[in-house]
């Protein structure tokens, strides 16, 4: 598998990268061995680029898997914390949790604006001294928001962006996939790393799985594409098409038909937190229950982490 350099990070990753969030509890719930084994296949495979998050409770997954391996390994994290204390402790949760010295990269997960990205200029300051301390090799900012991956070209302590990009746009906020393509062209050129999330739209777009793959390999500006998978067969599957090599067609037909909708329990008590964590508007109150807009959402199922009466799960 090809390699690039993740900008001025310095991080050399394998062009793919592979997302946990599907195979933690927000999404399919492996069990411990069944993670660790979709981990494996990936280094296997020539992945050495694997990323988490603090919400995602995937790291044990991650710290099995490695057991044993000795080749070099790129773990990215990210929190939503704000503050130079609550970074202070997630990183020390990440470290602790993975059985690591030192995490790779280090992002603010879900950037919404210029703004909140000035907001979080404590937790910002904390990466720069774990930096220092050699806690954290590189600091990063993920969102769907085109003016945060212009606003990270120019930060002086961000290493690395990663912003939402697929074929139909889905999931980008505050311009066009035009405006974000530019934008990723901007962070590369001032010499940001950039690696993409959500190529094939968090699911939605399986349909057109080739086309969106298509799509997303020709945007060289992508230093890596982050997917994230579930089984060593969709592992084995997308290591072939980011080399290039043809899938077979019974591979491709499985991941095809493996569509993942949002589903809602019956017994909701409407109390709305769900909506309000959505950044998609993909959620809605109805007869005091929540229903959601399939054609908004990008299954991330970050609204299940919020839901006090375990209502939602992506199947
Ligand atoms: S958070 Fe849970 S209980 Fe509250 S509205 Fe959403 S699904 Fe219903
Ligand atoms: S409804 Fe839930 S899973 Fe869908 S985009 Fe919103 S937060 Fe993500």
């Amino acid at each position: 598998m090809e390699h690039r350099t993740l900008g001025r990070s310095a991080l050399v990753v394998s062009r793919l990268c592979l997302g946990t969030l599907t195979m933690g509890p927000l999404q399919a719930n492996l069990t411990l061995a069944e993670g660790a084994r979709v981990i494996r296949t990936a280094l296997e495979e020539g992945i050495n680029f694997i990323e988490t998050a603090d919400l995602y409770e995937t790291y044990d997954y991650i710290r099995e898997g490695l057991v044993g391996w000795t080749k070099p390994v790129v773990i990215a994290s990210r929190s939503y914390d704000y503050t130079y204390e609550g970074m202070r402790t997630r990183v020390q949760k990440a470290l602790h949790q993975l059985n690591r010295d030192y995490i790779d990269l280090f992002m603010l997960h879900e950037q919404e604006s210029r703004l909140t990205l000035k907001g979080h200029a404590p937790a910002l300051e904390y990466l720069r001294v774990a930096k220092e301390k050699g806690l954290v090799r590189a600091i990063g900012v993920s969102t769907h928001v085109v003016e945060v991956v212009e606003a990270c070209a120019e930060h002086p302590l961000i290493d690395v962006v990663q912003p939402i990009i697929n074929v139909a746009g889905l999931g980008i906020r505050g311009g066009t996939l035009a405006d974000m393509l530019a934008a990723i062209h901007k962070a590369k050129k001032a010499g940001c790393g950039v690696y993409a999330m959500k190529p094939l739209g968090g699911g939605n777009l399986l349909k057109r799985f080739n086309q969106a793959w298509e799509f997303i390999l020709n945007v060289d500006c992508l230093d890596a594409i982050s997917v994230g998978m579930k089984t060593p067969a969709e592992v084995k599957a997308n290591a072939r098409i980011v080399n290039g090599e043809p899938v077979p067609d019974d591979i491709t037909a499985i991941i095809a038909a493996d569509k993942k909708q949002l589903s809602i329990a019956d017994w909701c008590q409407g109390c709305g937190r769900c909506a309000s964590r959505c950044r998609q508007g993909a959620l809605f109150l109805k007869d005091g229950k929540m229903h959601v807009r399939h054609e908004r959402c990008l299954l991330c199922g970050y609204c299940a982490s919020v839901c006090p009466e375990f209502c939602i799960k992506v199947v």
